[in-house]
């Protein structure tokens, strides 16, 4: 059941002939109570909103109408779409940032990505993080985010690969070369970065971003042996999906 008790003003027209390709997950990221976490959506002047907001016991508000642009991506970015709020539909999760996010709330969140898929014909692959599409500003829904059990539901991938070989192996790493095949891979998932060939702050922003999703146990920008096998195994399984459709 989906409440409708709540209506945000903060949303505008989606952009013309825009078609709702991705689901973006947050976290509300403040200790607040929760009808406080409502007024500020509703709050004209906070100019935020999302399409749905889920609270603790796994009860969901639909805050914005799906036709309408919501506004909680901001400036974002992926795989060369720039207007990420035209073309997504945005569910915000209650929670602090730091905290675990509650099995109610996962299991809504779940049933009601699955209903969203199937009505909007969206992939599996493009529900993302708030912190995918806007690299180097946000962070959310964080490392507590269990994109694994999301994966167990068929909603994207996640390895099955070690996430804990830290082993930093040096050999390759100054090489421009290499660098730039990093880069190629990063971008090709989506990620808002170009190839420069040199280990610059946009890499690691997008290294940081990518373990979030995909190699949570550690963030920290760096190339180790578990970051690079799971980017290339995500690289590969991603362009193999995208392949076939
Ligand atoms: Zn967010």
């Amino acid at each position: 059941m989906i409440s409708h008790k709540y209506k945000s003003p903060n949303y505008s027209d989606r952009v013309k002939d825009s078609k709702i390709e991705f689901i973006i997950i947050h976290y509300t990221g403040v200790d607040m109570q929760f009808h406080k976490v409502i007024n500020w959506f509703l709050d004209e002047r906070s100019r935020v909103s999302c399409h749905f907001l889920i609270d603790t016991s796994g009860k969901i508000y639909n805050l914005v109408d799906i036709s309408k642009r919501a506004w909680h991506a901001g400036k974002s970015f992926w795989n060369n779409c720039v207007d990420i709020n035209s073309n997504s539909i945005g569910i915000e999760l209650h929670n602090a940032g730091n905290e675990d996010f509650t099995a109610h709330q996962l299991e809504s969140l779940v049933k009601l990505v699955k209903k969203l898929m199937r009505d909007n014909a969206i992939q599996s692959w493009d529900i993302l993080g708030h912190s995918d599409v806007s690299i180097g500003r946000k962070i959310d829904p964080g490392v507590k985010f269990p994109w694994q059990h999301l994966a167990k539901e068929k909603i994207g991938f996640f390895s099955d690969l070690s996430q804990e070989n830290f082993d930093m192996d040096n050999s390759d790493k100054n090489s421009p070369q290499f660098i730039k095949e990093i880069q190629t891979k990063l971008m090709t998932i989506g990620y808002h970065v170009y190839k420069s060939g040199v280990f610059d702050t946009q890499t690691v922003e997008a290294l940081k971003a990518f373990q979030r999703h995909w190699r949570p146990v550690k963030v920290n920008g760096m190339l180790d042996v578990s970051t690079k096998q799971i980017l290339t195994e995500v690289h590969k399984k991603l362009s193999e999906f995208r392949g076939g459709h």
